[in-house]
């Protein structure tokens, strides 16, 4: 599970530095296939001219690029689907052989039946991250609960900027009794890179973060030091997805995540 999920991150960053990286290429690459192109036109120097055509090729060549990048970002972002039953059979296939023997994994799902429409592997790889982390949080044992329940939202549950809106969602709530989190931790918890572990990538919760938003919905977390944390993500049933919209927020969540 741990390389899976490895992999998984690293396709979701790179996703993320594809679609970030194609923003900023275009904005470059645009002005310089126009200053190509009136170059061309330049009927007194043919040697210029022919700089023209060569800045313009190029010019064009990169925006075809920018654009295959930019599929490819966005295929991975496919709508189905998704049962809640099969959401957690899979993730508790995959937690089997990560969790220690000194962890009591529970999953309690109200409904199994329940389905909405997302991605399955996005959501995957989040109830995946979030439970490795739950378990990194508990070198000495402890409990890992992971729970799924329908749960009406209203508008006030909400915070400034969040997409989402009142009505029904799914909470996924993965809790831990490990070491919960300072103020300082809960402060930068989102940030891209913000790690307290050596070798740890800062990239899941980000990750974790932008694929609930990209679903409409919303993520929540609670910790005290000692005692443990939980995190919450509400995602919007009842919601009709094509494909999953590219995070709206995405660059309001990379910029001061
Ligand atoms: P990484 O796991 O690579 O450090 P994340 O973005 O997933 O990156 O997490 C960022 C930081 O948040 C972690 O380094 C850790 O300090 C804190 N954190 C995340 N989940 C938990 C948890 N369940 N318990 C305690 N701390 C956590």
């Amino acid at each position: 599970a741990e390389a899976e999920l490895i992999r998984a991150q690293r396709f979701e960053s790179l996703a993320m530095l594809a679609g970030g990286l194609s923003h900023d290429l275009r904005n470059l690459l645009q002005p310089l296939l126009l200053a190509g192109e009136s170059l061309q036109d330049y009927q007194d120097d043919p040697r210029l001219a022919r700089l023209g055509k060569l800045v313009r090729d190029c010019g064009r060549r990169g925006l075809d690029m920018v654009q295959s990048m930019l599929s490819f970002a966005r295929g991975a972002r496919r709508a189905e689907q998704v049962r809640v039953g099969a959401l957690l059979d899979a993730l508790n296939l995959l937690l089997q052989g990560s969790v220690p023997r000194n962890i009591a994994l529970t999953l309690a799902v109200d409904d199994p039946e329940l389905s909405f429409s997302g991605n399955h592997t996005e959501l995957q790889q989040c109830l995946l991250n979030l439970s490795l982390n739950a378990i990194q949080a508990m070198p000495g044992g402890g409990e890992l609960r992971i729970e799924a329940a329908e749960q009406a939202l209203t508008r006030e549950f909400f915070l400034d900027g969040e997409s989402a809106d009142e009505g029904r969602y799914l909470r996924l709530s993965v809790a831990d009794t490990g070491c919960g989190m300072d103020a300082a931790t809960l402060a930068h918890l989102y940030e891209p890179f913000y790690t307290t572990k050596e070798g740890g990538t800062g990239l899941g919760l980000l990750s974790c973060k932008r694929i609930v938003a990209s679903h409409g919905g919303a993520m929540r977390v609670e910790s005290a030091p000692e005692q443990g944390t939980c995190f919450h993500l509400y995602l919007p049933l009842g919601v009709q997805f094509d494909d999953i919209p590219e995070g709206e927020d995405d660059e309001r969540l990379l910029g001061n995540a």
